[in-house]
């Protein structure tokens, strides 16, 4: 209930303050050929961070050590998925929730790399959190006139069934739109602690 911004800002991590592995990246870099060895580097002013890898036919093998001395090593699928004009785009599949994602995340809180959604991240920069919104209120806008209404931001009500609409078409619909006006919700909390941090 209530407008965006109403609700309670939840401390999330940034999507920001992980290590991410960007499939396009290691496309580009010719690092996703058979075989192919590798180490990726992050560094900061205060901290750095480095895990090693190598490329299979459908996989890549992630081993690397967490808390200076855990070792840990395991497989992250590749999915190839062929192209309308030929070729092939890679995506990786989280090794939690098997969705296919371009890009990976470690958190300080998680010893694996996994998709956004499986670290509950979300985006800090205002870049990114814009790019965010935008999707959003695509998403609330089609949501919206599938019902035969239109999203007006923060004035919408959902509208009522239409006539020729099966009931769980409807609630599967409201449900998607309560999902979306949530996130929304919380992309004005990020907004919010930019401006004021
Ligand atoms: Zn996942």
């Amino acid at each position: 209930m209530g407008g965006y911004g109403s609700g309670r800002c939840s401390r999330k991590t940034a999507v920001e303050d992980c290590l991410s592995i960007d499939i396009n990246y290691l496309n580009k870099k010719g690092f996703l050929k058979e075989g192919c060895q590798f180490t990726l580097r992050w560094s900061r002013d205060d901290w750095s961070a480095s895990i090693s890898a190598k490329a299979h036919k459908d996989y890549i093998f992630l081993y690397y050590t967490v808390d200076q001395e855990k070792g840990i090593n395991y497989n992250v699928q590749l999915d190839k998925v062929p192209m309308n004009l030929g070729g092939y785009k890679n995506y990786f599949k989280c090794p939690k929730c098997n969705s296919r994602v371009e890009k990976i995340y470690k958190s300080s809180a998680s010893d694996y790399f996994l998709c956004r959604d499986c670290l509950d991240l979300v985006y800090r920069s205002s870049k990114e959190s814009g790019d965010e919104l935008a999707k959003v209120r695509r998403k609330l806008d089609k949501l919206y006139s599938k019902l035969g209404g239109k999203w007006r931001g923060v004035y919408s009500t959902i509208p009522d069934k239409p006539k020729n609409m099966h009931q769980r078409t409807y609630l599967g619909i409201r449900k998607d739109i309560i999902k979306q006006e949530r996130l929304l919700d919380e992309l004005f909390c990020m907004k919010a602690e930019d401006l004021i941090g």
